[in-house]
Parts: C-alpha cells; structure tokens; sequence
C-alpha cells in the first residue's frame, strides 16, 4: 500500500507485506532498529529501506517499507525463475478525465508524480507522452464529442526513433474535431496532473493553491511590474484586489474555491482599466499581503483560517473509509440501479469536509473508484496513527420491508472502546436520519475492525433494498444527512471520551 505522509507534513512511504514469509536477510549493508532492520538510500527520491517480521498472529507477515523523499508512482512485479519481487518506481498514468480547471474545461491527466512529458502537434491529433511512466488506467479509448476533442486515446507507447528503445512512455492522443488546431491547444501542469485545454483557454498568471486544511496562497503573476491594490470590506468577509488591465489578460470568471479558506473568487472585467477580483472568504479566515513590492510582477496573499487552526480537534486523525469499490460494486439496488460502493464513497467525500472543516486532520482509504484489500485499509489506519476509523456501507436485505441504520463495532478488544463508539454515533444516525433503530452489533470477525488499533465501527447507513430508503439514498440532501449524522457522532465521541 502506498501512504501519502505528505499530506501531513511527514514522508511518503511504500509498504509491502508478504505474508506466510520469515525475515532472514544477511546484508551487511542494513543495520538493526529496533524489532528489525534498516539501510539508508538516499537516491533516486529512496530515503531508506526497512524491513521487520510484523506480524505472527494470525498469520505471518513480513513487512518492507521504503521511506520516499517525495511522491512517487511505481510498479511491482513479481519475477517466478528468480524468485523477486520487484518494485520499480516511475511515474504512473492513473485516470483520464474531463474537468473544470482555472475556469475552463481540461482533459486533465492524472499522474503520481509531478510529470514530465513531450507534447507534439500532428495536424488533427495533439499527442501528450508521459515520460518514465507506466499505463495503470484501463479505459484506453473515451469518446468526448466536445470542446474541439473527438476522442482520447491512451496506450503504454513502444519507443520510436524519438526514444531510447528501454524507454517507457505513456502516449495519449487527442483526436481533434474538425476545423480544430494547434494553436488553440494549451498544454499545462499542475501539480501531478497535465492539464490539456482545447479551444478554452485556462486563466493564466492566475494561481490559487490550497497548501494544508487551514492555509491557502493566492499568486497572480503579471506581465510586466506594475501596481496593485487590496482592499478588505469591513464587517463583510470580501477583500477586492484590484489588479491593472494592461499588465496581465483575465477573464469575466466566478471561481468556486468552497474549502476552508475561501467560499468563492469573481473576476469582473467590466472596468476599463482594472480587475476587479472579490474574493470572499470563509468565516475565522484572515490575509495576509506578502507581496514584496507595491510595484511588483507578482502578486502573493497568503489565507489562513484561524478558527480551524486553534480548532480543539486539530491534530486529530480520522480514517474514512468508502466501502468496497473497483472490480467490487457492494450491494446494488434493482430499482434505480444504485451501487454501494458509489454510495459510500459519495458519503466518504461529505463526511470528509465536515471534519475537515471542523478541523480535523482525514485520510480516505480511497477517493475514488478503486479496489482496495480488506486488510489494506485497517493496516493505512495503523500506519497513520489515527485516533478514529469509521468505514462506510450501505445495506441490502432479501425482504424488501427491513429497513433503518446500523452499526456495527468488534467489543473483544479491551484496548479500545469501540462499543461506545457505535452507541454514540448510532444515536446520531437514528436522530439525523429519524430512521429505524437496528441497534449496534458485536461483529469480532469483520477484517476492517477487527484489525485497527483505533476505535473502530462499520456504520450501515440504510438498506437499499427498501424502496423507501433506496428512494432516499439517491438523492443528494438525504447523503448529506448520512454525512452530517456520522459526522456528529464522531464530534460527540471526541467531546465526551477521547479529549474528555
Ligand atoms: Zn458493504
């Protein structure tokens, strides 16, 4: 499994479990720490490789973890004549999308590294390759119809003479509608995304950058120096930059930001000589101006929201975790076609927010449609540390009429209280939701809380299979509420056990 501690300040790392395998490694290169042993890297982004005989009940496992300097993509495989497991790192390609960015629409290109890549013009197709990267997305073929694109074609390319034949590159292919062109392809990055706009054009010099749960930077790069001015609206959470026309080309643009900093910015155009930028921000949100001259071709203003920053969760971690996803769906609802695992996850991303913008510090199992172990998601809980872990379901039953919430918790292990914790967020569910009490139930076999080191509950959030909770659940305002409902019951859990 793959732990972003970027996120939260810390390296990322790698880990890889063998299970049914002892340690035995007789290099002298590794020193001892602690239960196993380690060897300093330092290249190629590799901090350290460590290794430890993690588990023995109630199987055994292994354990290597590679500590990374920074984000990395990677390959493992397995080599059966000589019996390795390799793992190579190199940038992966992991989704292809449409989506609004800088206030166009891009093909935005997905990645787990920040990306280097060759764009090239062939006359009716804009070709992207992603270099050092593998294929690790399977729609190799959408149809688009609009913005000026036909069609996305991706594959993992066989170099040509443009290449070194050792070379591994993911080609994508943009096939242009007709009386399309070049010139009106603009090809950028962001992060470890490659944004992809044809015929709408990206606000450029216009950057705006969510850095950690409470703080965000605004910079806008101008053309030529020139003067600004920054303004804050008394008593109304609005401060108006004012930016010159001649010095950088905007756009008439609403850009909903809605995180913790800043609800929304608009851009009007409709002065002759500036722009005028409303940037309204988020309650507890103040800002700074560090820009280093008043007359300047950088503009930089730092938000940083101090109601969450002195936030009595701050520092508290909670494990979301969407249940089931990829090659598997979860239960699914025959009357209006609802999957579980979208489900889930929809909630996952509400619930997140809350506690995000209570002040908690989240991690997802996973935030999109993707297949994750059973063991995995307990195991990126421990790893983390995290003080909570709530997975998310939806339930189904043969008899249409069960209906009405459930959680369920593992009470054999006397090293947490997970037994409160389902009682307390189950009397929020049935109070939110004002559904059917199906009371909380000891399941010691379930993988995910069985094995986490934190309190733990599985919340079944309503049975899809009763019309009248599937004719809920499908509507936006009822997931809210689900979301709403755990969140309380989380807050509760922390007010009245955990920080008590
Ligand atoms: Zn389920």
């Amino acid at each position: 499994m793959y732990l972003p501690g970027s996120k939260f300040g810390g390296n990322d790392r790698l880990i890889l479990d063998i299970p049914n395998a002892d340690l035995k490694i007789n290099d002298s290169s590794f020193i001892k720490d602690g239960k196993g042993i380690r060897k300093k890297v330092y290249d190629n982004g590799i901090m350290a490789i460590r290794a430890s005989n993690f588990e023995t009940t109630p199987r055994n496992v292994t354990r290597i973890v590679i500590d990374l300097a920074m984000p990395r993509g990677y390959d493992i495989s397995f080599d059966k004549d000589s019996n390795k497991i390799k793992v190579d790192f190199l940038n992966t390609v992991k989704n292809i999308k449409l989506e609004e960015r800088n206030n166009a629409e891009a093909v935005v290109i997905q990645t787990d590294e920040v990306p280097v890549y060759n764009v090239m013009d062939l006359g009716d197709r804009v070709v992207v390759d992603v270099l050092n990267s593998k294929l690790k997305f399977n729609n190799n073929k959408i149809s688009v119809g609009k913005n000026g694109i036909k069609r996305i074609r991706t594959a993992q390319f066989k170099p040509d003479q443009n290449y070194d034949k050792d070379d591994k590159i993911v080609r994508v292919v943009l096939d242009l509608e007709e009386g399309q062109s070049f010139k009106n392809v603009f090809v950028d990055h962001e992060g470890m995304d490659i944004l992809v706009y044809v015929n709408d054009k990206p606000l450029q010099g216009f950057n705006y950058k969510k850095e950690t749960i409470n703080s965000s930077t605004l910079k806008i790069s101008l053309e030529k120096e020139g003067k600004y001015n920054i303004d804050y609206v008394d008593n109304s959470n609005l401060i108006i930059l004012k930016v010159p026309k001649d010095k950088i080309e905007l756009a008439n643009a609403q850009l909903n930001m809605n995180d913790n900093m800043i609800e929304k910015i608009d851009i009007d155009d409709k002065d002759s000589d500036y722009y005028y930028i409303n940037i309204k921000l988020k309650d507890g949100t103040d800002y700074v101006d560090k820009t280093k001259y008043s007359v300047t071709d950088e503009i930089i203003i730092k938000f940083e929201n101090k109601k969450i920053k002195n936030s009595k969760y701050k520092g508290k971690m909670v494990v979301i975790d969407a249940g089931h996803g990829g090659k598997d769906p979860g239960a699914h609802s025959s009357r209006l076609n609802l999957q579980e695992k979208e489900l889930a996850l929809d909630t996952a991303i509400r619930l997140n927010k809350l506690l995000e913008e209570a002040g908690f510090n989240t991690f997802m199992t996973r935030e999109d449609d993707t297949y994750i172990g059973l063991y995995e998601r307990p195991s990126m809980a421990n790893e983390l540390n995290a003080d909570a872990f709530v997975s998310i379901h939806y339930n189904w039953h043969p008899n249409k009429k069960v209906s009405g919430v459930q959680v369920l918790y593992n009470g054999d292990d006397p090293t947490r209280d997970n037994k409160t914790f389902a009682r307390i967020v189950k009397n929020e569910m049935v109070k939110e939701l004002n559904a059917v009490d199906r009371g909380i139930v000891h399941r010691p076999k379930l993988v995910v809380i069985r094995e986490t080191k934190m309190p733990a509950i599985l919340a079944e959030m309503a049975f899809i299979s009763n019309p009248t909770e599937e004719a809920k659940v499908a509507t936006q305002e009822y997931r809210q509420k689900c979301a709403k409902a755990l969140f309380d019951g989380i807050k509760r859990y922390f007010d009245e056990v955990l920080l008590k």
